[in-house]
């Protein structure tokens, strides 16, 4: 432990990898120049997250060649925070960077960062300046961003760029949050006393395609939506109460014009009441539903299942090998 320690590198950099077989080549040269550049030790840790191309081969390769890179391999596909949260855990940088492998985070703007993190601050994100993304993923991800910031309520601009630095302390912080399902940005908030942000150049994807579908980006919202807030439940009742009132209100009403204008009225009335009683029957599914995401999120914490299985580690100083 010590000796690992006295060796420890200032900077760590920790790239998720999913298929990205025709980035991983220029990435590698790219991040060395710019971190020998640096002239401060330095590891880079490469976590393939169940890639099914050559990526891992092309990792195992680089490894070879580069005795600061450390690979860990997952045994499956468990999404592209998952990854991160091995790299954090494998690392012992003073300063922890994350970076997309597909080089639309252009390694480049990493002494950026590393500036501003000396400059004390806990984490620094990063804004994408001219976003190279379809109009459609730009435009989800504003609305992401809007939401992110009201639950969170940290206001940062951008949550979706991964090519952020952290501090040590931040990074155990969040490796000591035993949680599923996480995302790192909105995490990193709430461990972080000073917060930087700062704008880098963004690059349309090198190679490949993106890994996110619509279907995954509604997931990962979800995801942090009932995990960073309480605000679905609280809404729910105050919604519960209102619709409540409403009904009793509704209800005071048809009894008093029955009485008024007699039971033919009421009778007229049949169709209004199934209106209200399917409005009813659709808020309490919509409660349920929430009640049960969360109840769902409670057993899958207690069962303390590990976020991930590494099947194997190449190259890491002290551990696994
Ligand atoms: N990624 C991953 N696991 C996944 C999906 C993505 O490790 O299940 C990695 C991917 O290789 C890339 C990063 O996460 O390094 C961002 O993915 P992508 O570029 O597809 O996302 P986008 O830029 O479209 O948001
Ligand atoms: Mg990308």
């Amino acid at each position: 432990m010590t000796a690992a320690r006295k060796r420890a590198p200032y900077l760590s950099v920790v790239i998720p990898v999913f298929n990205e077989e025709e980035n991983i080549e220029n990435l590698v040269d790219r991040l060395s120049t710019v971190l020998r550049g640096l002239g401060k030790p330095f590891e880079i840790i490469f976590v393939d997250d169940g890639s099914s191309d050559a990526s891992l081969e092309l990792l195992k390769k680089a490894r070879e060649k580069m005795r600061e890179i450390t690979v860990i391999a997952f045994n499956r596909n468990y999404g592209q925070h998952a990854a991160v949260f091995a790299g954090f855990e494998h690392s012992s940088g003073k300063i922890v960077i994350t970076l997309d492998a597909d080089l639309q985070n252009p390694p480049e703007e990493i002494p950026k960062l590393v500036s501003k993190m000396e400059e004390g601050y806990d984490a620094v994100a990063t804004v994408r300046e001219n976003r190279q993304d379809s109009l459609f993923r730009r435009v989800v991800s504003r609305l992401i961003n809007r939401i992110t910031a009201r639950i969170t309520g940290v206001d940062l601009k951008d949550y979706g760029c991964m090519l952020r630095a952290y501090s040590r302390s931040v990074v155990e912080s969040m490796c000591a949050s035993r949680e599923l399902s996480t995302f790192i940005p909105a995490l990193a908030t709430t461990y972080a006393a000073r917060t930087a942000e700062i704008e880098v150049r963004h690059e349309s994807r090198h190679g490949g395609t993106s890994k996110y579908s619509l279907t995954r980006l509604i997931a990962l919202e979800f995801d942090l939506l009932t995990s960073f807030s309480l605000w679905p439940l609280r809404m729910l009742m105050v919604l519960g109460t209102g619709i409540c009132a409403a009904g009793m209100g509704f209800g005071l009403f048809l009894l008093i014009m029955r009485l008024i204008k007699g039971s033919e009225w009421a009778v007229g009335g049949t169709f209004t009441l199934f209106a209200i009683l399917f409005f009813f029957v659709g808020a309490q599914f919509l409660a349920f539903g929430l009640l049960g995401e969360y109840v769902g999120r409670i057993y899958g914490e207690v069962r303390h299942r590990p976020r991930f299985v590494i099947k194997e580690v190449y190259g890491h100083r002290g551990r696994a090998q």
